[in-house]
This record gives C-alpha cells, structure tokens and sequence, in this order.
C-alpha cells in the first residue's frame, strides 16, 4: 500500500470532477519538514510552536524561538506554514515553568488564556514570528480562543509588535494573515463576528470533538463513546464552514479527523476544500479524493444530516456510499 501510495505522490490532489483540494500537514519541529516535499504536501496547515518549548530545558529566548521560525522558512521554500503560538497548559507542561495545580487541567489555564494573562510571553513569540517572517508571508493563529473578545486582544498583540517593529526599522513580512483555531464550541455560536475579525478559521477538531461531547480526548474510555462522523459533530462543522465561506473567510481544518479517508470525504461533503494532517495520512487521503465526485458527496451529506433522526452515527451510511462507488 505505502508503494502504491507513493505512486500518487506527483499526482495533483484533484477530485472526479476537478475540484482542488488543499492537503497539508501538521508539525512541530524541524524533523517534520522533510515529509512535505516526501509527500508533496502544499505546505504546514499547523505548526505546533509548543513543541520547542516542550523539548527545552528552560525557556527558549525571543531570538531562539525566531531562530526556529525562520528555519522553518527557509527548509519550506516559499511553501505556505501556519504557525500556531504557544498551546501550553492543560497536559502540556513545561518543567522549567511553575504549574498550576488544576482540577480540570484541559478546561484550565492554558493555551491563549496564559498567553492573555502572561502577555510578556505571547508579546515575544510573535515578535519572534514578525521578525522571523520579515519580507515574507506570516500566517499565525491562536489555540484555545473561546470568545471574540480574546481574539481581538490577541490580534491587537500583533498590531502592536507590528509597529513596535516598524518604528525599529525591521522590515515587516510581506503579509501578515492572523487566524483563529475553533476548538472550543462556544465559537460556533459566536461564528458569524468571528468570521468578520479573523483572516482564517482552522478547525482543531480534536478539542472541538473533546469539548463537544465533554469526553477527554485523552481517555479511551470516553473517547471512543462517541463518533466524529454522528450529528452534532458534523452539524457544527457545516455551520462553522457556511458562515466562513459567507463571509469569505477562508477555513481548514487540522484536527486527527481529516487524515482519515471517511472523515476526509464528509468533511468535503460539508464543503471543506483545506485540511492538514499527519504526514502518514497524505497517501490514503489522496487516493479516496481522486474517486471521489463532489458533487455525489455533497448532496450526499445534506441528504444525511437532513435525513438522521435519532441515527446515532452517519458512519455505515458514509462506508455505504464510499464502497458503492
Ligand atoms: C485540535 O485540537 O484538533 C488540534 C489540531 O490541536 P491539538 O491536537 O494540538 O490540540
Ligand atoms: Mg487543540
């Protein structure tokens, strides 16, 4: 099979009838980065930059992480990456920073809510992007947002950095793009000023799943309870898609779900066109698009989620459709 996904490796990532679709992949350090030109990947849909600090000693200075960032750059070669500032907390603890003793560490102090609070910290990260990406394209999202407000704070970080740098006579990236990751699901109900104040949306459809159901990610217990391809997984997805899409804002999604063939194929149903997933998943999910008719699996997936009732899942009914084709 690796073989005969090999052999898809030049092959454009088109469907039957012609539709492109974005495949990317998901990193964290620079041993990643050779899967992109293995798998011929567009570029890095997510850029976990925790990584760094979770393999450091002690905290990695604003002019290492700006190291790390303009290697990342320089192995990518004008392939697009998107960096997603520090996702601490919560699991992810960093040995030389003091933890906080939690009850509930996922639904903790973590991610965007330190960076907000400890805006030291996220100042110098994206000072370390801006300067890292100068002359060329920065695209930087937030983890763990949960309302309009924290990303606007977010953003104005950036705004600010920006000029700080200006004023110092560095030359600014070529474009800056500042998105969000819609993880936590009161964003969803938040969608449509979101889509307004971001430049793109990124799906982290591991936590989304997590939050959604309120079942740790972490525990098999409880995480395998419930199925990504039921209801109100899929119904939150279309909605997070159509009000991105109305307001012209462009959306991917980069959680485990989209490096999987049945997965990848409803989210195209619900008209997803961008998705970044562990390098592995490349081959698979190529070889599922290049059969698939988009216009079959959108009608398909409207006619199911219109059409569930008390269905748990829509799983059997997508396998149906996938092997009848
Ligand atoms: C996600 O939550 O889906 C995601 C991509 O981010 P992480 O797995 O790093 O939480
Ligand atoms: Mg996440």
């Amino acid at each position: 099979r690796q073989e005969q996904y090999r052999s898809l490796r030049d092959l454009p990532a088109l469907t039957l009838d012609g539709e492109r679709i974005s495949l990317n992949l998901n990193a964290g350090l620079l041993v990643d980065l050779p899967h992109v030109s293995e798998t011929n990947a567009d570029g890095v849909g997510l850029f976990r930059t925790e990584l760094q600090f979770m393999i450091a000693e002690r905290m990695p200075s604003t002019s290492e992480q700006e190291a790390l960032y303009r290697q990342v750059l320089d192995e990518l070669n004008g392939a697009p990456v998107t960096f997603r500032t520090l996702d601490i907390g919560g699991d992810k603890v960093l040995p030389y920073m003091q933890a906080v003793e939690e009850e509930n560490p996922a639904l903790g102090w973590r991610a965007i809510r330190i960076g907000l609070d400890r805006p030291g910290l996220l100042r110098a990260q994206v000072r370390a992007l801006l300067k890292a990406c100068s002359g060329r394209a920065l695209k930087v999202m937030f983890p763990m947002v949960a309302t309009v407000e924290e990303f606007n704070r977010a953003k104005a970080i950036v705004t600010r950095e920006l000029s700080y740098l200006r004023k110092h006579g560095h030359v600014e990236p070529s474009s800056i793009a500042v998105g969000v990751m819609v993880e936590v699901p009161s964003l969803v109900f938040q969608i449509e000023e979101l889509v307004r104040v971001a430049d793109f949306l990124s799906v982290g459809s591991n936590d989304l799943m997590q939050f959604l159901f309120a079942a740790d990610r972490e525990n098999r217990q409880v995480a395998e309870r419930f199925d990504p391809l039921s209801t109100p997984l899929l119904r939150a997805l279309k909605v997070i898609h159509d009000s991105a899409s109305a307001g012209n804002t462009p959306v991917t999604l980069c959680g485990e779900i989209g490096g999987k063939p049945l997965e990848a194929m409803a989210l195209i149903g619900l008209g997803y066109r961008s998705l970044s997933m562990s390098p592995a998943s490349i081959g698979p999910v190529k070889a599922m698009l290049l059969s698939l008719d988009t216009g079959a699996i959108t009608a398909e997936m409207n006619r199911l989620l219109a059409t569930a009732g008390d269905r748990g899942t829509l799983r059997q009914a997508l396998a149906g459709f996938a092997a009848a084709r």
